[in-house]
C-alpha cells in the first residue's frame, strides 16, 4: 500500500501544507501590528505566529507529518473507494427488491453499515499508518517488479493466497469464541442479510486485526511492488464481493455463524468441518421464502444444519 504514498504526498499533501502554512502566517503574523483587526493584542497574536512559523511539522521528513500523511492517504483512498465500490456493487450485484421483502433485512440497515464502516476505516487507517510508513521506509521485503524471475512472481501469488486464507480463517474462528464474539464480532453479525456496504462494518480493532495478514505477508516473504498492490486490491475487492449477492458462500455465514469462515478458498472450511454448499444451504424452505415472499414473513426457524 506504500506504492502511491510518495506521489500522493508530492502531488497533494505538500502543496496543501504549503497553502495552510502561508494562510496561517498571512492571517496571524501580518495581523500582529498595533491596529490588528482581530482585536487580539500584538503579544497574543505573536504567541500563535511564532510556533507556526518555526514548527518542524513543515519539514517533509517530520515524523508526525509523515504519520499524518500515511493516515490521510489510507483514510481518503479507503473511504472514497468504499463508498464508490459499495454503491456500484449495490446497484449491480445486490438484489435490493428481494432484501426489502426479507424479514432479516432491517430498515435503515445500509445507513448503519455505512456509518459503522466509516468509523472502522478511520480507526483502521490510524492504526495501519505506521505499517505503511515502515513499508515505505524499506523495512518490508518488497522489491521492484522484474527483479525476480517470472516463476517467483507467480509463486508468490499462491503463497499470498495460502498465507492470507490460513490467517483469515483462523482469526475469524478466533473472533467466534464467546468472549471475542460478544466484544467485537457480533457487531458485524447483526447483519443477517449483508449488503456490499457490510464490507467494513466491523468493530474498528477487529477490522484492523483482520487486515493485518495482507501487510504481514510482505514483511515475511519477498514480494514485488506490483504484486503487493495487486494482492491488496484483490483482497479489498473480494471483501465486497463476499457481501453482495455475487457469491453466496459468505452469505451462508451471516445466516448460520457455524459455517463458511474462509475468504478466498473453501479449503480450510472443508478441512475444519465448517463447510456447507451455499446453494444447498440456501435452498432450505425458510431461505427460499425470504427471497420470494411478497410480505415480511415470520422470523425464520433454525435451519436444518443446526450448530457444530
Ligand atoms: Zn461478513
Ligand atoms: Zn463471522
Amino acid at each position: 500500500m506504500d506504492t502511491f504514498l510518495g506521489p500522493f504526498e508530492e502531488a497533494v499533501l505538500h502543496p496543501v501544507y504549503g497553502a495552510i502554512r502561508s494562510g496561517l502566517e498571512n492571517t496571524l503574523c501580518r495581523d500582529a501590528g498595533p491596529s490588528s483587526p482581530s482585536g487580539l493584542s500584538r503579544t497574543t497574536l505573536q504567541g500563535f505566529c511564532s510556533p507556526i512559523q518555526h514548527s518542524s511539522f513543515w519539514q517533509p521528513d517530520n515524523s508526525i507529518r509523515r504519520l499524518t500523511n500515511a493516515f490521510l492517504y489510507l483514510w481518503l483512498s479507503t473511504t472514497v473507494s468504499y463508498l464508490v465500490l459499495g454503491a456500484v456493487l449495490y446497484r449491480l450485484n445486490f438484489d435490493a427488491a428481494a432484501a426489502a421483502r426479507d424479514p432479516k433485512f432491517r430498515p435503515g440497515q445500509v445507513r448503519g453499515e455505512i456509518s459503522r464502516s466509516l468509523v472502522a476505516i478511520t480507526v483502521m487507517s490510524l492504526l495501519t499508518a505506521p505499517i505503511v510508513l515502515a513499508q515505505a521506509a524499506g523495512r518490508a521485503r518488497i522489491y521492484p517488479l522484474g527483479a525476480a524471475p517470472a516463476w517467483y512472481e507467480a509463486l508468490q501469488v499462491v503463497l499470498f493466497v495460502a498465507f492470507n486464507d490460513t490467517c483469515v480463517y483462523w482469526l475469524h474462528r478466533l473472533f467466534h469464541t464467546p468472549v471475542l464474539f460478544r466484544l467485537m464480532h457480533k457487531k458485524h453479525h447483526q447483519y443477517m442479510t449483508p449488503t456490499p456496504f457490510s464490507a467494513f462494518a466491523f468493530d474498528p480493532l477487529e477490522a484492523m486485526i483482520m487486515s493485518l495478514p495482507i501487510y504481514a505477508f510482505s514483511f515475511v516473504v519477498p514480494m514485488s511492488d506490483a504484486m503487493q498492490l495487486l494482492a491488496f486490491l484483490a483482497a479489498y475487492l473480494w471483501t465486497f464481493l463476499l457481501h453482495d449477492d455475487s457469491t453466496q458462500f459468505h452469505t451462508v455465514h451471516h445466516k448460520n455463524t457455524n459455517f463458511n469462515f474462509g475468504q478466498y478458498t473453501t479449503l480450510w472450511d472443508r478441512w475444519g468441518g465448517t463447510y456447507v454448499d451455499a446453494d444447498e444451504f440456501l435452498s432450505q424452505p425458510q431461505y427460499r421464502k425470504e427471497k420470494r415472499s411478497p410480505r415480511p414473513a415470520a422470523a425464520s426457524s433454525a435451519d436444518q444444519y443446526g450448530s457444530l
